[in-house]
């Protein structure tokens, strides 16, 4: 499958690339590590004029450790470097953990944060060749009016399919955006829409440049839990981030978040909250692995059955509050 014919854009800074995000934002799409946009691209996904190639912007990289005990990550932060980071792994481990189960190595080494972050929703239906496409019969998420997975809707169910966000979530993580009107800061958790079509607020000006880990949540003990076809090298198909700290045996406080069955990763307020006071037991991790299965929306998007994809959450929260409890 070949590639669209596009041209190339290399800004050196931030405001030269909102600068030409502005000024091509009719048709352009924002390239950093390229593995998931390139491969979408020869599948006719997106066949934008202008692509604009982040990776000449030298701020947008970097791990920064701040005095407070919080952290800046670039968004051209590859994988890799988050996954071996000797401080995150120390202190924002959850992160780590989950950037070490992306694809492959050689992915790791391309794919960065902010791609992570922003990376389109999936589904069989869509994720597939042109060809494919034009004989199946094309859907609400490209060039189509129906969904093939839930017929006689209107919305769009492809399941966002990152793994470090669910543990960006659970980190209480807030990412930096700029656009033609300067930068703007949000909570992670507000940048999702639970929209698979529009998955994102993200205007086609604008860029993400910066996430955010606040000192609050460093030190806690954090675990991430992933189901996948491919061991080696699989997108999530379900997964779990749980975050906790403990006191004298107590849960001092908890958060849990899954990925890839919904169309945006999802913070399980109640199933974090359900954890505060207590001691970490069988029959605990069993509620809040309950909870979360009933959060999880999980349709005919992917390889594997819903109704599995809901019991491997409700497996894997019980697992990960016990491991993060230390049983
Ligand atoms: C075989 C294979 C297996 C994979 N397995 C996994 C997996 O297990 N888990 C997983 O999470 N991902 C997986 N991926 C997807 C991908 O490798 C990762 O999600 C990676 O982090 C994407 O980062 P990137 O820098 O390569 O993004 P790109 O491909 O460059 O971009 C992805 C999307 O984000 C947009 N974008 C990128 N950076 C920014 C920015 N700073 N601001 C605004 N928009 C931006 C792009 O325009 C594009 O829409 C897999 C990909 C392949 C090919
Ligand atoms: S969920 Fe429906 S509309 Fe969305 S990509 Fe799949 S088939 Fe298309």
């Amino acid at each position: 499958m070949s590639l669209p014919q596009f041209r190339l854009l290399r800004p050196r800074g931030i405001e030269h690339a909102v600068e030409s995000l502005a000024k091509y934002s009719a048709n352009i799409r924002v390239l950093a590590g390229g593995t998931d946009l390139i491969p979408s691209m020869r599948q006719k996904l997106f066949e934008p004029e202008h692509v604009l190639d982040l990776r000449g912007i030298a701020e947008l990289r970097g791990i920064r450790p701040q005095a407070s005990g919080a952290v800046t990550i670039g968004a051209l932060t590859a994988l890799s470097a988050i996954e071996k980071s000797p401080y995150l792994r120390q202190h924002f481990s959850v992160v780590s953990e989950a950037a070490a189960t992306v694809a492959s190595p050689v992915l790791r080494n391309m794919g960065t944060l902010g791609g992570n972050i922003c990376l389109d929703t999936r589904c069989l239906w869509y994720n597939q060749s042109l060809t494919w496409r034009k004989g199946c019969g094309f859907c609400i998420k490209k060039d189509g009016n129906l969904c093939h997975v839930a017929p006689g809707g209107t919305k769009c169910w492809a399941a966002f399919s990152g793994d470090t966000p669910p543990a960006l979530l659970c980190l209480n993580a807030e990412i930096e955006i700029a656009g033609p009107s300067g930068t703007r800061r949000m909570p992670l958790q507000e940048f999702y829409t639970g929209d698979g079509e529009n998955y994102r607020k993200l205007q086609p000006n604008e860029l993400v440049t910066h996430a955010f880990l606040p000192a609050e949540s460093a030190d806690y003990r954090g675990v991430y839990r992933k189901l996948r076809v491919r061991g080696s090298i699989d997108y999530p198909l379900a997964g779990v981030a749980v975050v906790m700290k403990r006191s004298n045996g107590y849960v001092a406080d908890a958060r849990i978040a899954m990925t890839a069955v919904n169309p945006a990763p999802v913070l399980v307020h109640r199933a974090g909250e359900m954890l505060i006071g207590k001691t970490v037991d069988e029959a605990l991790a069993d509620a809040a692995g309950d909870l979360a299965a009933r959060t999880a929306k999980p349709l005919t998007t992917s390889a594997l059955t819903p109704e599995y994809r809901r019991e491997m959450i409700r497996v894997f929260t019980k697992r990960a509050v016990l491991a993060a409890a230390g049983n």
